[in-house]
């Protein structure tokens, strides 16, 4: 009775203040990190080619320990001082995560980053050049915009990492994944690329395979790698077990969650950075329907862009412009502007795994074969569903979990990226994501013909 009272006083506590009531030192920390993020800012037009070495040092270690420190130290606090678990109270109604004034201006900001990544780089200069002295510990060369672009992405992925871990710190399979995540971004995807440049070694981001690194395994990057030592053959020897055989074999066994929740860089940001804006995506039958003509018609582009680029040498003057013009365009449309400005820029807007969702030639082949051929599948106790709708509203991937436990249905769908926060958020114990025999997968609807084969037996 008493933990009911305390809970009831908790949630109402909550309901008035929208959350917690924050600590003096958590208002020190939000201050120290907002003045961080100005500063880092600030050297976009305050920093230049001829500002002095000491300067760029000094800028690049205060604004990044004010960013650092305050940040992590709020969001830890935050959390750890928190019940473990979603907080529905605000979400749908706060500016920062129910698509408000402050989710707008972050995802302008976010979106604006892109750009000039992509498309104005000049205009990262200052910014670049407070990560020289950095850079030039950590590669031995200048920084340039991809190495900020890098490090900025780590950091992130680290500090909300930790965030999420403190979070969902009551739930085993979270805590494990998202420790994974961040080593794997941290290594496979900052220090080995970074260290690479260092001893002038081929700068290979190891966790992505073809479609995403479609280049890879093309004659003339075999021919490159052939020419790099025994690197080379190690690259060469990734490339080809990990596309032909770990992936088909680990998403036969795992589903597509070994990947695009485990190893992804995509996903990583995903359910660090941008798990404060899971709830966001569009659960719609509509966007389903979308989905699955805009994922598979970029899979189908990226395959018969790899074959055209493969035999590029052998075609003819007029068809080398085409196979140019292809690449081009696939660089710019997919590469850069879904992947990158809509993928990330929209977060606060669409949710956080537009680019997943919607685009990624990976995710369409891994959902392939997780629809197909996988043991992978969420079984739901439907007897138990209370029909809170917590775990369709916090699915990254727009699907209607709940539909599928009202009906105590198995749920097997393409999209699932198998982050688990489904059954994370359910607060009855409903779902449970399981590896078994491939025939036994679905049941119920499914059903009938599990039962005919019961009866028959
Ligand atoms: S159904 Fe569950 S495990 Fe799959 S993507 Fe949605 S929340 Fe994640
Ligand atoms: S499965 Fe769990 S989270 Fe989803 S509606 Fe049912 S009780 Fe709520």
């Amino acid at each position: 009775m008493s933990d009911i009272t305390a809970n009831l006083a908790y949630e109402s506590h909550s309901i008035a203040h929208h959350g917690p009531r924050l600590k003096i030192s958590e208002k020190i920390a939000l201050t120290a990190m907002a003045i961080g993020s100005m500063l880092l800012a600030l050297s976009l037009i305050a920093v230049n080619d001829s500002t002095s070495e000491t300067l760029k040092n000094l800028w690049f270690n205060i604004s990044w320990a004010l960013a650092i420190g305050g940040g992590g130290y709020f969001a830890l606090s935050k959390h750890l001082n928190d019940r473990p678990g979603v907080r529905n109270q605000g979400k749908t109604t706060d500016s920062l995560t129910a698509r408000g004034a402050w989710g707008w201006m972050m995802g302008i900001v976010f979106t604006s980053f892109y750009i000039c990544l992509y498309w104005f780089p000049r205009q990262l200069e200052g910014l670049v050049r407070i990560h020289d002295p950095f850079s030039l510990f950590m590669r031995g060369r200048a920084a340039d915009e991809w190495f900020v672009y890098g490090t900025i992405y780590t950091i992130l992925t680290l500090l909300m990492g930790a965030k999420a871990i403190a979070k969902y710190r009551h739930n085993r399979y979270q805590i494990i994944r998202t420790s994974v995540i961040m080593i794997v971004q941290l290594t496979f995807s900052y220090l080995f690329p970074v260290l690479a440049a260092k001893f002038s070694q081929p700068e290979i981001y190891f966790s992505y395979l073809w479609p995403l690194a479609y280049d890879k395994l093309f004659p003339s990057s075999i021919d490159h790698f052939l020419h790099s030592g025994a690197i080379g053959y190690f690259i060469i020897g990734w490339f080809v077990v990990g596309t032909f055989i770990a992936t088909p074999v680990l998403t036969y066994y795992f589903g597509k969650r070994w990947y695009c929740s485990w190893v992804c860089g995509c996903g990583g940001l995903a359910n660090t950075m941008g798990d404060s804006w899971r709830q966001v995506s569009d659960k719609s039958l509509k966007s389903w329907k979308i989905e699955r003509w805009t994922i598979h018609s970029v899979l189908a582009f990226i395959v018969i862009l790899t074959v055209v680029l493969w035999f590029e040498p052998y075609l003819p003057a007029a068809f080398k412009e085409i196979a140019f013009q292809m690449r081009k365009f696939y660089a710019f449309v997919i590469g850069a502007a879904f992947s990158g400005v809509v993928g990330v820029g929209f977060y606060p807007l669409m949710g956080t795994r537009v680019w997943c969702r919607f685009g990624c030639p990976m995710a369409a082949v891994l959902g392939l074969l997780q629809r197909f051929n996988s043991r992978f599948r969420i079984t739901t106790n439907g007897a138990q569903c209370i029909s809170c709708g917590n775990c369709s509203k916090y699915c990254e991937m727009g699907i209607d979990v709940r539909h599928y436990a009202q009906r105590g249905q198995n749920i097997i769908r393409a999209s699932c990226v198998g982050c688990g926060i489904c059954a994370t958020v359910c607060p009855r114990g409903v779902l449970s994501l399981e590896n078994g025999p491939l025939e036994e997968r679905y049941n119920q609807e499914q059903g009938l013909s599990l039962l005919g084969k019961t009866k028959a037996q």
